[in-house]
């Protein structure tokens, strides 16, 4: 037999959706458990919720008025058939976002983690490339060594609160569309720690810790590069109450090196020969990052050739080996010649036939514009 779902909120069958949602308000605001705590209240609200259900949805009500019953088992289409109350706690799940009613939170511990912290270290390219025992110092929060964390007076212990009588959450009569609804909230005399600190460590106020500056020392391993962070556990902040520490990391800046550039753990240098020097070869001596390398440059070496010291480079972080140093040359013509050098040059350039009309005969520059000019490409 079907429900009088009408009869239940008290409106006419022909009763538009507002009136219907006025009369929901109405009875819901009378019946709420919170407000009456009757069991008897609690069936009748039971009741009008379901009644709102069915009519305030246009299928459903439908279905009433052809005879039927939505939220009758296996009757009338409703979506599963699951009795009267299969949406009952999703109303008041989307009313008062969840369960309301803060069962089962409690207090909130005083003690908690305390955060991680960054710390930017500075390092020269020689520090980077074979590691460094390196000081620091940070401006941190450490244990308060007078009350060892527990914020308290020496001889004197955290009270319960009045407030909220060491619940840490207090609750409250809020006025919504549904009736006089009870919510909880955190109790701010507490802080919704369920207790004060009538007689605070004089030292650290009552936090458990105390800031200060902290001097350590950070072993930063061979081949670390710019950017790179360096996690110290645990050498972080220490939480309020003494929580465990954060964590602290220390993230690498390497300086700019005046004559290594770095890519990865390669290096690479410029070095600048004579003319004569690159025509005719030469050794030089290379100072590495660690060492000097007597290097040999070939004769007739071209401006922009690359010499590859392997090894020589920054040592690789993880597993053996090292980088390479490139050492790129540059070949510098000279510029003031006497009346004898010119000279010299002259007669050297004529003894080979390099005389500068002609220099389009070896391929270079003319000869290609020349090309481009005669459509060869
Ligand atoms: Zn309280
Ligand atoms: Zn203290």
């Amino acid at each position: 037999m079907a429900r009088d779902y009408y009869g239940i909120l008290g409106v006419s069958r022909g009763a538009s959706d507002d009136e219907i949602k006025r009369a929901y308000r109405k009875l819901a605001r009378q019946y709420h458990p919170d407000v009456n705590p009757d069991p008897e209240a609690q069936e009748k609200f039971k009741e009008i919720n379901a009644a709102y259900e069915v009519l305030s949805d246009d299928q459903k009500r439908q279905i009433v008025d052809l005879g039927g019953d939505p939220l009758a088992p296996g009757g009338g289409g409703a979506p599963g058939g699951a009795g009267p109350f299969v949406g009952f706690q999703d109303i008041m799940d989307a009313f008062f976002g969840g369960a309301g009613g803060g069962a089962g939170r409690g207090p909130r511990p005083r003690t908690r983690p305390g955060s991680d912290a960054i710390i930017r270290l500075e390092l020269d390219l020689n520090e980077t490339a074979f590691g460094v025992e390196a000081p620091i110092t940070v401006d941190t929060a450490v244990l308060c060594t007078t009350c060892s964390g527990a914020g308290t007076a020496a001889g004197t212990h955290p009270a319960t609160c009045d407030a909220c009588g060491g619940r840490g959450e207090v609750q409250s009569v809020q006025r919504t569309f549904l009736g006089q609804v009870m919510t909880a909230r955190p109790c701010t005399v507490c802080s919704g720690h369920g207790s004060t600190i009538p007689n605070p460590c004089g030292t650290c106020a009552g936090d458990g810790r105390v800031r200060t500056r902290r001097s350590l020392t950070v072993k930063i391993p061979a081949g670390v590069e710019d950017g790179m962070r360096i996690r110290l556990a645990q050498q972080g902040e220490v939480g309020p109450g003494g929580g465990t520490p954060g964590d602290l990391y220390v993230e690498i800046h390497e300086r700019p090196h005046d004559v290594y550039s770095r890519k990865g753990d390669d290096l690479h240098c410029r070095v600048t020969v004579p003319m004569t020097a690159a025509a005719l070869g030469t050794r030089l001596t290379i100072k590495t990052l660690d060492s000097e390398e007597a290097v040999e440059v070939k004769a007739g070496t071209q401006p922009g050739s690359t010499l590859r010291l392997r090894a020589r480079g920054v040592p690789h972080l993880r597993g053996t080996g090292r980088g390479d140093l490139y050492v790129h040359l540059d070949v510098r013509t000279p510029t003031k010649l006497d009346g004898a050098q010119e000279q010299i040059l002259r007669d050297f350039a004529k003894s080979r036939g390099e005389e500068v009309a002609e220099l389009s005969k070896q391929g270079g520059f003319f000869s290609r514009m020349r090309d481009a000019f005669n459509g060869h490409g």
